[in-house]
């Protein structure tokens, strides 16, 4: 059975455009995502590209060939463009801009070829060209977007079918003496094409909408200048993890895995803006969760509960153990400069701690918690600044009082 080469190509034009029409009435949200912008720019030189080949009634065949196959080409390399810029998040290689005049002059040499000679080695050219996409897919989105994998399989599969049309025309070319020849490898290929264009044009619009909304989760619960989380995710996770250890100790689980929560302030930080510019005190303040993020375990969760001032959740931490982690932090930030300011000179900042820690075997409130790690902080900005105080400490009559009070 051979299927008909006219309808398959029709079908495919109107894909195409349906594509390109769906796009093009989504694309003022979209506007900002480069990405999308390049992989419809695909869909246009596509559509157009079938079209010329089509429009070989209308033209010299030669010019539609030409034209024809140049703008899918061209097509091709703007979905490679698409996907290097969201799996990247770079802008193009080089080689897909360089290739493109050899690529023009290829295709018009082309034309005073054997039509079956021809076939195969446009065949070739689009596998090619589809490759880089397949191995971007394969190679770094994979894990991402799940609907990557709708787009790197399906294109992998057209890839194929370009194959196996390439051989089949070098074995049997009585075969392919026209574009419109029904054949096998016209069938495969029309065939898949179709199906790549469906399985990877949605795919990929669903891929960027998986990113755009990964990002907004992102925004939600982070920080945006520092990249920890922000105020209300940190109460949340205290929160949660509060909870978690409640439910452990009731259901007899290993009693006593404590808990504790360290409110950190840098010290002085005004006079670093004072003195060295805003811009200045925002890189201290990225350079300063640097510090402290290289010291953290998984588990513990640094969050950015304002200005200046960060919280540090440090599930299974007891006294000891948070004083231990802070000195580090502490001696760390007070080590060396953070920052150079805009003329050049260093910028040294200190930091004060406040430590406070729900025992394992009791339960204590998330907000009552909080207010004992900012006492603890008060003491150690009352005691000097650059100081960490674990709260009970300073007080063992505090220290020795019910948890829960
Ligand atoms: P202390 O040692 O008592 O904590 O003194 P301080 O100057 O650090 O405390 P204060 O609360 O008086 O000032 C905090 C300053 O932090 C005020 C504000 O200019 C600065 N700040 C808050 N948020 C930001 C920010 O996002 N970027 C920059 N550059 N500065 C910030
Ligand atoms: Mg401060
Ligand atoms: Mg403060």
């Amino acid at each position: 059975m051979q299927l008909h080469t006219p309808t398959l190509l029709v079908t495919l034009l109107l894909g195409f455009a349906l594509l390109t029409l769906e796009l093009g009435v989504a694309q003022r949200g979209l506007r900002a995502r480069p990405e999308l912008r390049r992989w419809n720019l695909g869909n246009w030189a596509m559509l157009a590209g079938f079209a010329m080949l089509f429009a070989r009634v209308l033209m010299p065949e030669w010019l539609s060939l030409v034209l024809g196959n140049g703008l899918i080409a061209l097509g091709l390399i703007a979905y490679v463009q698409a996907l290097h810029r969201l799996l990247r998040e770079a802008a193009p290689p080089r080689w897909t801009r360089r290739i493109q005049p050899a690529l023009w002059l290829g295709l018009a040499l082309l034309v005073f070829w054997p039509q079956s000679l021809r076939t195969a080695a446009v065949s070739l050219l689009f596998a090619g060209l589809l490759a880089p996409a397949v191995w971007l897919v394969l190679r770094h989105g994979w894990r991402d977007e799940r609907s990557l994998r709708t787009v790197g399989v399906t294109l992998g599969l057209a890839m194929l079918a370009l194959g196996v049309r390439a051989v089949h025309a070098l074995g049997v070319p009585e075969d392919y003496q026209s574009v419109m020849q029904p054949s096998l490898g016209q069938g495969a290929t029309f065939m898949m094409a179709f199906l790549a264009l469906l399985g990877s044009g949605f795919a990929f619009q669903l891929a960027v909408f998986e990113r755009v909304a990964q990002q907004m989760e992102h925004l939600a619960s982070h920080d945006g200048l520092t990249g920890c989380l922000n105020r209300s995710t940190t109460d949340a996770l205290l929160a949660h993890e509060l909870r978690r250890a409640r439910r452990e100790r009731q259901a007899g689980g290993p009693a006593g895995r404590p808990l504790a929560f360290v409110l950190l302030d840098l010290d002085h930080f005004k006079q670093v803006n004072d003195r060295h510019g805003h811009r200045t005190g925002d890189a201290v303040l990225q350079a300063f969760v640097a510090i402290a993020k290289q010291r953290l375990r998984g588990s513990d969760a640094l969050g950015r509960t304002g200005g200046e001032e960060f919280g540090l959740v440090l599930p299974g931490t007891d006294a000891d153990g948070a004083r231990v982690l802070l000195e580090s932090i502490r001696q760390a930030v007070a080590a060396a400069p953070l920052a150079t300011d805009e003329s050049g000179r260093p910028v040294q900042v200190t930091v004060s701690a406040g430590i406070a820690v729900a025992p394992g075997d009791a339960g204590i409130s998330a907000d009552r918690l909080y207010g004992r790690a900012d006492q603890a902080l008060y003491e150690a900005k009352h005691g000097g600044r650059n100081r960490v105080e674990v709260y009970g400490d300073s007080n063992p009559v505090q220290a020795a009082l019910p948890l829960n009070t």
